[in-house]
């Protein structure tokens, strides 16, 4: 026992480097080795390691409190928290119900919709709609909206049943289709799924706006969710985003909704929220269902023991500040052309990269034995995982992204780095990112892969 670890990491009995500290887009580990964060960790860092106006906000507030609870005490952070996030979030979602994650924030999402339609006397409607190739957390409750098919495999059995609708994932078509002839078949699903269903028992449609860890990075054609809208709106269906990965910036616009200018009526938050310096996330909710459950129960029948704890809020609220005064998301959109550039001119290198796609600093390689055919590797091979290794050893963090529509498909990774990056920064991961993809296509070959 002497010297094994007692913490449980994710992969037990591999080795991880010990981490020391974290500046800017940098991270050090205790043995001096330098890593460039462009995962931003989990696509979390968004404004990077060790800004100290967040480590004296981080102070201030420990030296006040920490923990209040909140059926006892409201408290300044979370209040001045949710005011600000009110006023950023688009469209009547005026509302927060803060969390520690963002599969809570999923969960009190599931939870507030279908407590909505309960409290207006339409108990039945209280089945959710998701996406295959989606990721909305690790709970059950979350993992049971989530098309992540690795990731339920395991807990299938203890899993909801909930229905899912076909990803709009131009480049591996479930369809077999090519946009735009193919009329969007994707989002015309979610309407025959609702009338199979019957809309009396559908409470709400859930999605990711850019999928992120089951897909890449996968961006929807541009009318798609004009369409979706259209179709909740005709059967009384609410709109959850989950914006935990895409929020605060990170594609280029506080919230990537924007984009496409659809209003949810629940938005859940996390990773950017508080730029990974406390852990916090939370549930975003319309004005229409506050008030609708205000006249009725008045409670809402979720939280945790640290929801809502002034460190955290004020940590949140500091970097909201931070964000407010640098505007990283103008940097995301700005450099969004440049990444484009430089990871199409990868790809035209490398055939192994089928293909890119991406907002703001929020990209998608997609690795494929063969960009005319698009054929995934078989999952044994581990292609994702060997990539990410690579780009490792070579001083680069990027984010596995694998689980495609059947488990067996789908090797992708993600490039976001902390949305501060400089663009001399950008080109240096570039650089080293095409090192790696050149050095894995040669591997892949070697191995009989290509
Ligand atoms: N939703 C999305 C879109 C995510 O990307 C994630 C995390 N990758 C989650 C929910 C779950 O968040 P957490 O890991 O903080 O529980």
């Amino acid at each position: 026992m002497a010297n094994k670890s007692h913490l449980i990491k994710p992969l037990l009995g591999a080795t991880y480097p010990e981490v020391a500290y974290g500046k800017g887009i940098y991270l050090y580990d205790s043995d001096g080795n330098r890593y460039l964060d462009g995962a931003s960790g989990a696509v979390t860092a968004n404004i990077g390691h060790g800004v100290t106006e967040i480590i004296q906000a981080m102070k201030e507030q420990a030296e006040k409190i920490s923990f209040v609870y909140r059926s006892q005490f409201t408290n300044r952070p979370a209040e001045e928290l949710a005011e600000k996030l009110a006023q950023i979030a688009p469209g009547d979602l005026d509302y927060v119900f803060f969390v520690n994650s963002g599969s809570e924030a999923m969960e009190t999402a599931l939870k507030i919709a279908i407590q909505y339609w309960q409290e207006i006397g339409k108990p039945q409607k209280n089945r959710v709609i998701s996406r295959w190739t989606s990721y909305h957390g690790i709970t059950l409750g979350a993992l049971s909206m989530s098309g992540h098919v690795l990731r339920r495999n395991r807990f299938s059995s203890l899993l909801a049943d909930y229905p899912a609708v076909s990803p709009p994932y131009c480049y591996q078509c479930p369809f077999y289709e090519t946009y735009p002839s193919c009329g969007m078949k994707c989002a015309n699903e979610l309407e025959t799924a609702i009338q199979r269903i019957g809309p009396e028992n559908v409470a709400a449609f859930i999605f990711e706006p850019i999928i992120g860890a089951a897909g890449g990075a996968i961006v929807p054609p541009e009318p798609y969710y004009a369409k979706i809208k259209e179709i909740c709106d005709r059967y009384d269906v609410l709109l959850i985003a989950d914006e935990v990965m895409t929020g605060f910036g990170r594609t280029g616009k506080n919230f990537a909704m924007e984009h496409w200018n659809v209003e949810p009526d629940i938005m859940a938050l996390g990773k950017g929220l508080s730029g990974g310096y406390t852990p916090i996330g939370a549930t975003m909710v319309s004005a229409r269902i506050i008030d609708t459950i205000e006249r009725g129960s008045k409670v809402i029948m979720s939280g945790h023991t640290l929801s809502g704890n002034p460190q955290s809020a004020a940590v949140a609220l500091a970097v909201l500040d931070y964000m407010n005064l640098h505007q990283p998301g103008e940097n995301a959109a700005n450099l969004e052309s440049f990444v484009e550039h430089e990871l199409r001119t990868i790809a035209s290198h490398y055939p192994v990269v089928g293909d890119i796609r991406g907002k703001g600093l929020l990209w998608g390689l997609e690795l494929v034995t063969n960009p005319e055919t698009k054929e995934s590797f078989p999952i044994h091979t581990f292609v994702t995982e060997r990539t990410v290794k690579k780009c490792f050893e070579k001083g680069l963090i990027v984010y596995p992204a694998v689980g495609g529509i059947n488990g067996t498909s789908g090797d992708a990774i993600i490039i976001a780095p902390p949305l501060t990056i400089s663009k001399e920064e950008m080109k240096m991961l570039m650089k080293i990112l095409e090192e790696a993809i050149a050095e894995i296509s040669h591997d892949l070959d070697h191995d009989g892969l290509l």
